[in-house]
C-alpha cells in the first residue's frame, strides 16, 4: 500500500508530456467554438497565461455533437482572471471559481487544479485538501499546472484541452482513443476516484447512456458494490446530478442503466417494485419517453411531474392497501403519499417545492372521477389542473385508468359552457343519501374536525 503511495507521488514528479492533436486529426472546428471562450481564452492568452477550451465541450465536438456549455480551464488564478474579465464574477462552492458574462452566456474559468493524492493519509485537512472518514474529499483548492489538472479529472474523454490559438487538442490519459473506441473510462483508480467522489458513478451512467458508450469494464466493476457510498454524498448534490440525469434528454436510457449498475438502490429505491409490475413499468417507460421527447424539442419539463410519475405506483399499491382496511378513500390516498414521500426522501431528499406540486398531482387523481354536479366545475378553477389532466393521460396510455375518462376531461376543458352541462353525467345513485347523513352529526357538534374529502 505504502509502495504504491510512493511509486504514485514519484511518478507524479516526473512530468509526461501530453500528446497533441492537430485539426485534421481531432476534426475541431474553431468557429464552433463559442463566442465568450473564444474571448476568454483570448483574453488570457493575451496576458501570458495558458488557456484552454477543457471537458465536456471538447467531447462533445470531437462527437460531432454541440456542447451545452463551455468551460475554460487556466494557469490564472481566480482574482487574476476576474480582473482580466470586465464582466465576470467570483464565485466559490467547493472550491472557487470565475463565471464570464457574454450576453446570454456564462463562460466558467477554472483554474489549474492539483492532483487527488493521498486521500486517507490527509485527513486532517492540511495544505487545503480535506476529506471525510469514507475518503470523500470535501475541499480540493489546491492549484496545480495542466498535467495536474488533467488527473484530477474524470473521465479520461473529459480531460481533453483544446488551445483556441494553436487548434491543437492536447491529451495526458488516450483520452482520444477511448473516444474512438466510445469508451469511458475513469482515469487513475477507479475505486479510489469513486471513493473521492461517488457521484462519478452518476456521472459514469448518464455519460454513458447520454454519449451511448459502453463503460470501461475496469470502471465499471466496483460501481455495484460501492453504490451504496452516495449515500454519504450532501442530498442536494445528488439531487443536482439526479436533475441532470433525468433532463439530460436521455432519461429513459439513464435510469435503465441506473437499475443495471444497482445504483437506483441509493436514489430511487422504490423504483425496483415499481419496474417489477407490468402495468408500473409501462406507465414510468411512457413518462421517461415523454420527458426525453420534450427535453429534444426543447419544449419546458417539470420535474414535480416526472417525480410524481417515478413514484405513482408505489402511492397506488399503499393507497390500495390502506383502502383494504377499511380506511376511507381520501384519507387513505393522504397518508399513502405521505409515507411513500417520507421513505423516498431516506434516500433521495426531493425539495419540498416539488413534493407539494406531487401531491397536488397526486391527489386531484381521484376527483377527475367526480363527472356531475358542482364538482367537475371546481376542478376547472385549480391551478394544477393542465399537469393533473396531463397525469391523467399518461395512466389512461399505460393502461391504469380509463381512456374514456381521459378524453371525457379533454372534452370538458375545452368545451363551451352548453357543452359542458351537456358532457355532466347524472348524479351516481346513492350520493344524495350519503350525504345528508354525513352532514347530520356535523350540525349537531360543529367544533368537530374538518372535512378530510379531498374537495
Ligand atoms: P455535460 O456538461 O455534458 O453534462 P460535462 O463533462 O461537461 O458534461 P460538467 O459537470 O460540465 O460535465 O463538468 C465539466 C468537467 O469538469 C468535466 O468534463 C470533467 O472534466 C470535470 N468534472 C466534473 N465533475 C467532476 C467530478 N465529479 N470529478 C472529477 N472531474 C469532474
Ligand atoms: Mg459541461
Amino acid at each position: 500500500m505504502i509502495k504504491r503511495l510512493i511509486r504514485r507521488v514519484l511518478r507524479l514528479g516526473k512530468r509526461s508530456e501530453p500528446e497533441v492533436f492537430s485539426p485534421a486529426e481531432h476534426g475541431i472546428d474553431r468557429n464552433r467554438i463559442s463566442y465568450g471562450a473564444r474571448k476568454v481564452c483570448e483574453a488570457l492568452a493575451g496576458h501570458g497565461h495558458q488557456a484552454y477550451v477543457v471537458g465536456g465541450a471538447v467531447r462533445d465536438l470531437m462527437l460531432g455533437v454541440q456542447p451545452k456549455d463551455f468551460d475554460v480551464a487556466t494557469d490564472a488564478t481566480p482574482e487574476q482572471v476576474h480582473k482580466l474579465i470586465r464582466r465576470s464574477r467570483l464565485i466559490g462552492r467547493r472550491f472557487k471559481l470565475v463565471h464570464a458574462v457574454f450576453n446570454a452566456e456564462i463562460v466558467e474559468v477554472s483554474t489549474f487544479r492539483a492532483v487527488n493524492v493521498a486521500i486517507a493519509d490527509d485527513a486532517t485537512g492540511e495544505g487545503g485538501r480535506l476529506v471525510d472518514a469514507h475518503g470523500r474529499l470535501i475541499r480540493d483548492n489546491i492549484y496545480g499546472n495542466r498535467e495536474q489538472d488533467a488527473a484530477r479529472r474524470d473521465f479520461t474523454i473529459n480531460a481533453l484541452y483544446y488551445d483556441p490559438a494553436s487548434e491543437a487538442v492536447l491529451d495526458y490519459h488516450q483520452g482520444v482513443r477511448d473516444l474512438k473506441r466510445r469508451t469511458l473510462r475513469i482515469i487513475g483508480d477507479p475505486r479510489a476516484r469513486f471513493r473521492e467522489d461517488p457521484v462519478r458513478m452518476l456521472r459514469a451512467v448518464r455519460l454513458a447512456a447520454k454519449l451511448d458508450f459502453q463503460i470501461a469494464p475496469k470502471t465499471r466493476a466496483p460501481i455495484g458494490e460501492m453504490a451504496d457510498l452516495i449515500r454519504n454524498v450532501p442530498p442536494a448534490r445528488v439531487f443536482d446530478e439526479m436533475m441532470k440525469l433525468l433532463f439530460s434528454g436521455h432519461a429513459a436510457a439513464c435510469l435503465h442503466r441506473l437499475r443495471a449498475e444497482g445504483l437506483h438502490h441509493g436514489l430511487l429505491p422504490l423504483l425496483d417494485v415499481i419496474l417489477e409490475q407490468p402495468l408500473g413499468a409501462k406507465f414510468v417507460n411512457l413518462a421517461l419517453a415523454q420527458t426525453d421527447q420534450r427535453i429534444r424539442e426543447d419544449r419546458p419539463v417539470s420535474p414535480a411531474f416526472l417525480f410524481a410519475a417515478l413514484l405513482w405506483h408505489r402511492v397506488l399499491a399503499e393507497w390500495k392497501a390502506r383502502e383494504a382496511k377499511r380506511q376511507g378513500r381520501i384519507p387513505a390516498l393522504y397518508e399513502a403519499m405521505d409515507d411513500v414521500l417520507d421513505r423516498q426522501t431516506d434516500a433521495l431528499a426531493i425539495p419540498r417545492r416539488l413534493t407539494t406540486t406531487m401531491k397536488e398531482i397526486w391527489s386531484l387523481q381521484p376527483r377527475f372521477e367526480n363527472r356531475s354536479g358542482k364538482r367537475p366545475f371546481g376542478l376547472l378553477e385549480h391551478p394544477r389542473l393542465r399537469a393533473a389532466y396531463d397525469f391523467l393521460v399518461l395512466r389512461a396510455e399505460s393502461g391504469e385508468a380509463d381512456r374514456e375518462l381521459a378524453e371525457w376531461w379533454r372534452r370538458f376543458m375545452e368545451g363551451t359552457p352548453e357543452e359542458r352541462a351537456d358532457l355532466l353525467l347524472p348524479a351516481p345513485k346513492g350520493e344524495a343519501p350519503r350525504r345528508r347523513r354525513r352532514r347530520r352529526p356535523k350540525k349537531r357538534a360543529p367544533a368537530g374536525p374538518p372535512p378530510t374529502l379531498a374537495d
